[in-house]
C-alpha cells in the first residue's frame, strides 16, 4: 500500500467554537464545514492547509469515543488520516500482514468518504484512518 496523500489530520477538542478562535483567528485558516457525524457522536469542522485538512472534533455525548480519548489524554491529534486507492482492498492487505482493525469493512465518514480506522494497537498507538473518496 502507498498513501496518496494526508488526507487530514483528526484534532479532539473540547469545543469547536473555542478552538477556531486559534485555527481562523491566529493561522489565518478558514473552517469550511461545520458538519455532525451522528454515529460517531461527533461534530467536526474542516479547514483545508494546502491539500491536506484539519478535522477538528468535538464530542456530542459524554459517552462518544472523542470525549472519552479527552478524559484520557486531553485535548490533541486523535487521529491521522491517508487517502489510499481501493480502500477495501488495502484492508484486506494490512489485515493480512497482521494489522488488526478497527472497522473491518469500509463505511461512511464525514466529507461523504468512506473510512475506515485500524487499531492503535497495530499502529504505534497512532489511530490510523484510511479513505477514499466513493468514486475512487
Ligand atoms: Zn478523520
Amino acid at each position: 500500500m502507498i498513501p496518496n496523500k494526508i488526507e487530514h489530520i483528526g484534532i479532539a477538542v473540547k469545543s469547536i467554537e473555542e478552538s477556531l478562535k486559534y485555527y481562523e483567528g491566529i493561522l489565518g485558516l478558514k473552517c469550511y464545514k461545520i458538519e455532525e457525524v451522528a454515529d460517531q457522536k461527533v461534530k467536526t469542522a474542516f479547514m483545508m492547509v494546502g491539500e491536506t485538512k484539519l478535522e477538528l472534533l468535538e464530542s456530542t455525548s459524554p459517552e462518544g469515543p472523542v470525549a472519552k480519548f479527552i478524559d484520557k489524554k486531553g485535548e490533541g491529534i486523535h487521529h491521522i488520516a491517508f487517502a489510499v486507492s481501493g480502500l477495501a482492498d488495502r484492508l484486506r492487505e494490512v489485515e493480512e500482514k497482521g494489522v488488526q482493525l478497527i472497522d473491518k469493512n469500509p463505511r461512511k465518514g464525514a466529507e461523504g468518504l468512506n473510512i475506515a480506522f485500524l487499531h492503535p494497537k497495530s499502529t504505534q498507538s497512532v489511530l490510523t484512518e484510511l479513505c477514499e473518496k466513493p468514486n475512487e
